[in-house]
């Protein structure tokens, strides 16, 4: 088995989330490193030869983007990006739950990097038990000095707060996360510009995921060459992934990067339950194109997903076995991103509620083949032609399954269809039943009458 021990490590130790712990097990060392011994330049360096890559779905180079950051004195920006919220990823969590000083260390790291002075983690809202925790180990970090003004005499400063969204999906999209930093409706702006050049405040602002931050002291510590051990030449590193659905053993694993599917779904996660077999996946969360059971040997690399139609996305494999009807499924995914859209562009708005008015009529029997046409078409409509990347990720997945299942759509249109007309002869029957017997005792009351 392919799982490794890097981010996860200590994890078991008692109290790991507490300062004294975290220190004690050679926390923030990486810190120190970076601040003491190193340029900015070269702690950037470093997180360029990684290869780090952005752990929360886009995957784009973590060095790169912070190398993008201009230079000069102007206020700049760190955001951490804790706002998980796509159905089946939860990794995240793990660590801003266990290991809060790994992620703000890795904010340290992040902000000499990209000369940022003042950071934000802004944590989903319904994280209350990890905000508690991260808000008292940033607390702690500071009472230590490894975080406020002049840091360990470095000449580095660094603020870091803890912001709480509100429960909406959309403000994990990086600049609908700067519109509720800032205090407005959390609603994705047009780009570019891009946020190394204009983000928070209108300041260069680096914003990366928690788990992609929480590399990066991993990084400075043990070394670029480390990080590119594992992997493969263009996924370097280890990786969180969330394995959800119908496996025996769901939960959160650290793996290396490219490992094989199988191997994280039936030797890491139990795979399906004994009788059942997997039927599709979902390689990197719910708005990813499902994969099928030809694509269980390829490695979980960046590129394999991406060659094969889909993406490694944010690390999250929902598994979907053969006893697991398909049109539901789609119904209840796409209802979840009709939910979270924010109306700002139509291809998005209409199309997120056509297709779930178009699904709710196939599920309900009232569909015919022609509707599958019609769906197929709004998510080709869709797709590219959206404000933010919300909109994709319904249509993506949805068309998916419809071109993977289209003989299991067409075959739940005819059950459905012929169980909805039992239904209707049968009320009608009911209804005539009823009838005859009110026009019986009608005339049984008009002979008593007589
Ligand atoms: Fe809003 Fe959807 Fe458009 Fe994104 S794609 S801006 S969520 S309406």
């Amino acid at each position: 088995m392919s799982l490794v021990e890097a981010l996860t490590t200590h994890l078991d130790v008692p109290d790991v989330h507490e300062i004294d712990v975290y220190e004690r097990l050679g926390g923030y060392r990486a810190a120190r490193k970076a601040l003491l011994e190193m340029t900015p330049e070269q702690v950037l360096g470093e997180l360029e030869a990684s290869g780090l890559r952005g752990r929360g779905g886009a995957g784009f180079s973590m060095g790169k983007k912070a190398s993008f950051i201009p230079k000069g004195t102007m206020d700049k920006y760190l955001c951490c990006n804790a706002d998980e919220s796509e159905p089946g990823t939860f990794k995240d969590r793990l660590i801003l739950q266990r290991k809060p000083h790994l992620l703000i260390e890795g904010c340290i790291i992040a902000s000499i990097a990209a000369g940022a002075n003042k950071g934000f983690i802004y944590m989903r809202g319904e994280y209350e038990l990890q905000a508690r925790i991260v808000e008292r180990a940033i607390a702690q970090a500071y009472e230590r000095g490894y975080l406020g003004r002049n840091i360990l005499g470095s000449g580095h400063d660094f603020d870091l707060v803890l912001h709480r969204g509100q429960g909406a999906y959309i403000c994990g999209e990086e600049t609908a996360l700067l519109d509720s930093l800032e205090g407005k409706r959390g609603n994705p702006r047009l780009k570019p510009p891009f946020p190394a050049n204009q983000g928070l405040y209108r300041g260069p602002t680096l914003i990366n995921n928690v788990e992609t931050l929480s590399c990066t002291p991993l990084i400075i510590d043990r070394g670029a060459d480390w990080f590119r051990s594992l992997g493969s030449e263009q996924s370097t590193g280890p990786k969180l992934v969330s394995v959800s659905g119908n496996v025996r053993r769901p939960g959160n694993y650290e793996i290396e990067l490219g490992t094989p599917v199988r191997e994280i779904i039936y030797d890491i996660a139990g795979g399906p339950w004994p009788g059942s077999e997997v039927k599709c996946f979902f390689p990197g969360g719910s708005s990813a194109a499902v994969l099928g059971p030809e694509h269980l040997d390829l490695p979980y690399t960046f590129e394999a997903m991406q060659q094969a139609g889909s993406m490694l996305g944010s690390g999250a494999i929902i598994v979907v076995d053969d006893t697991q009807p398909i049109v539901p499924l789609a119904l209840r995914l796409a209802e979840f991103y009709r939910h979270e859209s924010c109306g700002k562009c139509v291809p998005c708005r209409e199309g997120t509620s056509w297709t779930v008015k178009l699904l709710a009529r196939i599920e309900r029997g009232e569909a015919t083949p022609m509707d599958l046409d019609l769906l197929a078409s709004i998510q080709e409509n869709i797709i590219g032609n959206c404000l933010c990347v919300l909109g994709d990720s319904m249509a993506v997945p949805v068309s998916s399954l419809l071109r993977r299942f289209r003989a299991e759509f067409e075959e739940h249109i005819e059950r459905a269809r012929a169980q909805r007309e039992r239904e209707l002869a049968a009320a009608a029957e009911r209804e005539t039943g009823l009838a005859v017997l009110a026009a019986g005792s009608a005339s049984v009351a008009g002979a008593g009458g007589d």
